[in-house]
């Protein structure tokens, strides 16, 4: 029996049994879905067991700590306005870069396929700034960690708690030099649905794709827009609810089964860092609250308290109290989000139907007229100011709701 029938729809892909294997037996492939599972050589094997010892799902884990919640934002509004929430990765990466340190994080290659790697300079933070709401390729990024904090080199290591897990048991030891960074993470959408929306993109613009912004800000933090930058300059732009990426994940309809029942949310944790957004501002720090964005984050352990002393000279801070859930907006921390009853369905549907056959008929209510006016008269709100009053008004009523 190997990993995978061990794990089967349980396998988080984190890919640490791939970085454990000493003969480099196990490679990752993609299913029907699109996301990568471990695919043994059984012929290679040697039955040595390490990639059963690493994996998150197989061990399980125990943290006995007592985190620190803050809610901090980046000090440039610019920083801020390109990062997801607060910009508390950024501060953390120039932190560890200006110690000498790398950064693993996740950026687009050259054809937006969603990947670990690592950069060594502050210019390069860009290349991991923003969420990409898409499994990643972690490859054999825990082996290079590994090297760089065997030559002595500081290291600061971002991705889902998953990843950071599987990070941390394949080294098996704690680093003096190591930082590690969780999300708050929903679930990871399928990287071919993926493809499949990227392709959609080019076919009905006939152009390149230049950039992409899942969480543009520009009609504000709480206003989750899909921005497609395409290779003349011109730009798609599309709310949560119309952008079809962004409506099937939102929907719970193209996450990793594992995600459904995550074994490695928690609200305590291994990693040293855990960010996340956080929506009820005006009610915890309303000086605070300027609509650009706010990172929610825990402080997990005596080394990241330090590093965090040296991270926070970066950032606006206020405490949070980590005892009180609501305080800490605690939801996707501990929970796993509900797949969608038809989220089978659509996966059969994937590769027969194209993604507007998809979305009429999944998400038939996006074409009505009603919400195409709706559509028309966001920009209009933005520019005369309306659509700011009504943000923070929203925002308001959120946190006097909790
Ligand atoms: C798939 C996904 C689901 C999320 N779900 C939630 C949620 O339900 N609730 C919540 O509060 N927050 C969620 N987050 C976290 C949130 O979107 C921000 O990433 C977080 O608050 C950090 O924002 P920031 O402003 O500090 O930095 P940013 O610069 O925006 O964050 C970028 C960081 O996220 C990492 N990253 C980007 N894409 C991925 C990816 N695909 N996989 C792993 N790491 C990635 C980068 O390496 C970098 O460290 C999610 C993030 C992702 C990627």
């Amino acid at each position: 029996m190997n990993i995978l029938n061990r794990v089967d729809k349980d396998c988080c892909g984190c890919a640490a049994c791939m970085n454990s294997c000493p003969v480099s037996c196990i490679t990752m492939k993609p299913d029907s879905e699109g996301f990568l599972y471990p695919s043994v050589d059984e012929t290679a094997c040697i039955n040595c067991k390490k990639c059963e010892k690493v994996c998150p799902v197989l061990k399980g884990r125990q943290v006995d700590n007592k985190p620190k919640a803050y809610l901090v934002r980046h000090r440039s509004k610019g920083m801020r306005a390109s990062s997801t929430s607060g910009g508390f990765f950024v501060a953390a990466a120039e932190y560890v870069i200006k110690q000498g340190g790398c950064v693993f994080g996740v950026g687009f290659d050259e054809n937006f396929c969603v990947r670990h790697s690592f950069i060594e300079n502050t210019g390069d933070i860009r290349r991991f700034n923003r969420s990409k709401y898409v499994q990643s390729e972690v490859g054999l990024s825990y082996r290079k960690v590994k090297e760089f904090l065997d030559n002595g080199r500081m290291v600061l290591f971002s991705g889902t708690p998953c990843q950071v897990e599987g990070l941390l048991n394949y080294l098996g030891r704690d680093y003096d030099r190591l930082l590690t960074m969780d999300i708050i993470c929903k679930g990871v959408p399928s990287p071919k649905f993926w493809r499949k929306y990227l392709n959609w993109h080019k076919k009905r613009s006939g152009k390149d794709i230049k950039e992409v912004r899942f969480r543009e800000k520009t009609y504000g933090y709480g206003s989750t827009t899909m921005r497609v930058i395409y290779s003349d300059g011109s730009e798609y732009d599309e709310p949560y609810d119309v952008d079809p990426m962004l409506q099937f994940y939102s929907k719970e309809m193209i996450s990793r089964p594992s995600c459904h029942n995550c074994k490695v949310k928690g609200k305590h944790r291994r990693s040293s860092f855990t960010a996340g957004d956080y929506w009820y501002v005006s009610g915890a720090a309303p000086e605070m609250d300027d609509g650009i964005g706010v990172s929610q984050v825990l402080v997990n352990d005596e080394k990241a308290a330090a590093a965090f002393e040296e991270i926070r000279k970066r950032l606006d801070v206020a405490e949070l109290d980590f005892d009180n859930d609501s305080a800490i907006n605690g939801g996707m921390m501990v929970s796993s989000a509900v797949a969608s009853p038809r989220r089978d369905e659509m996966f059969a549907d994937l590769d027969k139907m194209s993604v507007h056959g998809l979305q009429k008929k999944y998400f038939p209510s996006t074409f009505k007229l009603k919400n195409r006016i709706k559509r028309q008269i966001r920009p209009i709100m933005y520019k005369t100011g309306i659509l700011k009053i009504y943000k923070r008004r929203m925002r308001k009523k959120q946190s006097e709701g909790r």
